[in-house]
């Protein structure tokens, strides 16, 4: 495969951006060679800047639910951009978009729109603290929320007060305002709420984490989560900016019947483009200015071009759509499992819906230090190599969630199988019998 235009555009990025590239997890750092450099996208495939053709996984880090470059929504931004591209004023798209989440998403009675799920979730949490006058925000360990310095902490040495930040320049207070506490465990949950529960304005959670391996809340704890929280009048949010309209309309908040009092989403709901959005109760969401008093505010938030981009992705998505999309990832999941098994590969593919991740132990990770022993090591970057010189593309870190579209065949999804297969075969990595 030759690579010498990505080679030398990766070079001359370097010179100018940080890495050359503008998110860190886009370096390829974490699997240890250099990036692609993108040129173009069409359904299942991307093509980089020599014109090889992959067939993509990653699909802009879950966002792009219809595949790339999708009839219905070129249509839609070309029609939108020719009217001008932004207005800084409310117009028919952004109405006919929050319509749309009000009457899907259970949680949404009003909605913002802002630019970034990380614009989302940090306004959600301003929000919670605006409303319930308190300031102490929970959040769990290898959950993401984007990333604004309250979200940058994580757990020290399991104790609660021992806590550290996760980047430079976070400063004393953002880390006295935050606990991080393990995922999936009712009672660390129960025992931090008996400490806080007084100073505690919001819990924020990912229902189904996609962001250290997909690992899905449990009933219990999510029931749990939710029983306290109410209780003790602490607002629940749900950081739905992966799952939202990810397995169906209405989120894991349908799936499981557990309803928060915020959602934040992002990635499907701007068609590609960058959208974020916040939305809830009426009288939770009345208290943001103009109508209240917590403010929050944006130039390009509601953009019409990224509002029709989105608007065009939801109208295709329904509910015979979701159950082709979804039985598809369903036997694919099969499929890879059975491998596994009847080869005596110490691997396992969690899925929810057409959101996955590969753990190498055969026991799916319920937690994030569990997600991080599964991992270790390098099989992943060795898997990752390897395909991507078969022409696919899965995300370039071990613990990031990948993803199928509706544009995806089911010949795609074999040929991922087929791979797979073929590497675990050839490198001998995850055998029980034979460490690789
Ligand atoms: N929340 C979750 C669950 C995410 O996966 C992400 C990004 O991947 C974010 C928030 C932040 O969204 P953005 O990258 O659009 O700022």
């Amino acid at each position: 495969m030759v690579i010498k235009n990505s080679i030398k555009l990766f070079k001359q990025a370097r010179k100018v951006l940080v890495a050359g590239v503008n998110s860190p997890v886009r370096s390829f750092l974490s699997v240890g060679c250099d990036p692609l450099v993108m040129m173009k996208g069409k359904g299942s495939r991307i093509f980089d800047a020599d014109k090889n053709p992959y067939l993509d996984f990653c699909l802009s880090w879950g966002a792009l639910i219809l595949g790339h470059a999708h009839r219905d929504v070129v249509s839609a931004v070309k029609k939108s951009i020719q009217n001008g591209s932004s207005f800084g004023a409310t117009t028919k798209a952004e109405i006919e978009i929050a319509e749309f989440i009000v009457k899907n998403v259970p949680s949404i009675e009003m909605v913002r729109f802002v630019n970034s799920g990380t614009e989302a979730t940090m306004s959600a949490i301003r929000l919670a603290r605006g409303f319930t006058k308190r300031n102490l925000l929970v959040k769990f360990d290898g959950c993401y929320h984007g990333h604004f310095d309250d979200f940058l902490i994580k757990a020290g040495s399991g104790v609660l007060n021992l806590k550290e930040a996760s980047s430079l320049g976070i400063t004393p207070n953002h880390i006295q305002t935050t606990l991080s506490l393990p995922y999936n465990d009712s009672a660390a949950f129960a025992h931090a709420l008996d400490q806080y529960k007084d100073q505690i304005a919001c819990v924020i959670i990912e229902p189904v984490a996609g962001n250290m391996g997909v690992i899905p809340a449990r009933k219990d704890f999510l029931k749990t989560v939710r029983d306290l929280t109410q209780k003790n009048n602490i607002l629940l949010i749900f950081d739905e900016i992966i799952t939202g309209f990810r397995t169906n309309l209405g989120g894991i908040q349908a799936e499981s019947g557990i309803i928060p009092d915020l959602t934040c989403l992002g990635k499907i709901i701007g068609g590609g483009f960058p959208v974020g959005a916040y939305g809830g109760r009426r009288d939770i969401m009345e208290n943001l200015a103009p109508q209240g008093g917590v403010y929050q505010a944006g130039t390009f938030s509601g953009n019409p071009v990224a509002m029709a981009a989105g608007l065009a992705t939801l109208k295709n998505l329904n509910k015979a759509f979701y159950r082709n999309l979804n039985s598809h990832c369903a036997q694919f999941a099969l499929k890879l499992n059975g491998f596994f098994r009847k080869n005596n590969v110490d691997c396992f593919l969690s899925s929810h819906g057409a959101m996955m991740s590969l753990w190498f132990k055969s026991t799916p990770a319920s937690d994030f230090r569990q997600a991080k022993a599964a991992n270790s090591g390098l099989p992943y970057n060795r898997l990752f190599k390897f395909l991507l010189k078969k022409g696919i593309y899965l995300p370039p870190a071990d613990l990031e969630s990948f993803f199928v579209s509706g544009a995806h065949s089911s010949k795609d999804s074999d040929e991922l199988l087929h791979q797979i297969q073929n590497f675990f075969r050839i490198e001998n990595v995850g055998s029980k019998k034979g460490e690789g």
